[in-house]
């Protein structure tokens, strides 16, 4: 892990803080498929962004790139300017050591489709597990937190319960809490609403779009719902085979697409 006095990229000598999240020259194979491709962009801080696109042009693997779950073909992600997976040392790219990973990496929180709670944990255990495994914390401090929380989506009274006996969105919104619990600087969100029943939806939208508002968690964000993504994102990138091939503010995205594939997405889905 490169320490302060010591920058390894260029974005990290200059004045301005580092973007939050720079993807560089990204590259992703499975197998001998190509999904992404010299892929560029940096997020700013606190910046929300929504990614579109037709299935399989990418989305989910950029952000399960960003949560290290999946390896890096080729190129660099920087977070803060600190490298994720890779650093370039001496001209050559270096992959770090597991640690260094997690040191990185646990800035980086997801909330998945399929909310991936622990089903053998009640809810209060499900949110306080990696605050003290992880970062450290009393049994005490992390539940305290867990409550706030809980508090918070709208949940304080089902601590105890298990995941089984939530429904999908009272699930999702402890997925949320259990992000949140490891305070982090990104919140990557992957279709956090497909897998709900359409009258639970709005439950969950309503405390992201809260945490939009009240937090500078910068978040990154794979959804179908347009309305949210007018809602909370500041930008919107579509995506098509791996490519980013247009981006804009969601109002101009939504009303006035310039790329014909962007039309064409957008009239099939709105
Ligand atoms: P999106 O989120 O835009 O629907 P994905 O990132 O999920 O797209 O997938 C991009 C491409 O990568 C798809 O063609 C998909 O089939 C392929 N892909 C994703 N994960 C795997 C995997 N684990 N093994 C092989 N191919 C994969």
């Amino acid at each position: 892990m490169p320490t302060d006095s010591t920058p390894t990229t260029e974005a990290a000598t200059s004045t301005d803080p580092a973007p939050r999240i720079e993807f560089e020259d990204v590259e992703k194979k499975f197998g001998k498929t190509t999904v992404l491709k010299d892929l560029n962009f940096t997020i700013g801080r606190g910046e929300r962004v929504t990614l579109i696109g037709p299935s399989g042009s990418g989305k989910t693997t950029i952000l399960r790139l960003l949560m290290t779950l999946e390896d890096l073909t080729d190129g660099y992600i920087w977070v803060d300017g600190d490298p994720l997976t890779h650093d370039r040392r001496d001209g050559k790219r270096v992959e770090l050591k597991p640690k260094q990973i997690a040191q990185v990496r646990k800035r980086i929180g997801m909330v998945f489709q399929q909310f991936n709670l622990f089903p053998n944990m009640s809810v209060l255990d499900n949110i306080t597990e990696a605050p003290i495994h992880v970062l450290g914390q009393s049994k005490d401090e992390a539940k305290e937190n867990a409550l706030t929380l809980l508090d918070r989506v709208g949940l304080r009274n089902r601590a105890d319960a298990h995941p089984t006996q939530l429904s999908g969105g009272q699930q999702q919104r402890v997925a949320i809490a259990r992000a949140l619990a490891m305070d982090p600087e990104i919140l990557l969100l992957d279709e956090v609403t497909s897998a709900l029943d359409p009258e639970l939806v709005g439950d969950v939208l309503g405390v992201l779009e809260d945490v939009a508002e009240t937090t500078d968690i910068t978040m990154l964000i794979v959804t179908h719902e347009m309305q949210f993504a007018r809602d909370v994102s500041q930008r919107v990138m579509m995506f098509d085979g791996g490519q980013i091939v247009e981006e804009a503010p969601p109002e101009e995205m939504f009303t006035r697409p310039k790329n014909e594939r962007t039309q064409k997405f957008l009239e099939a889905i709105i």
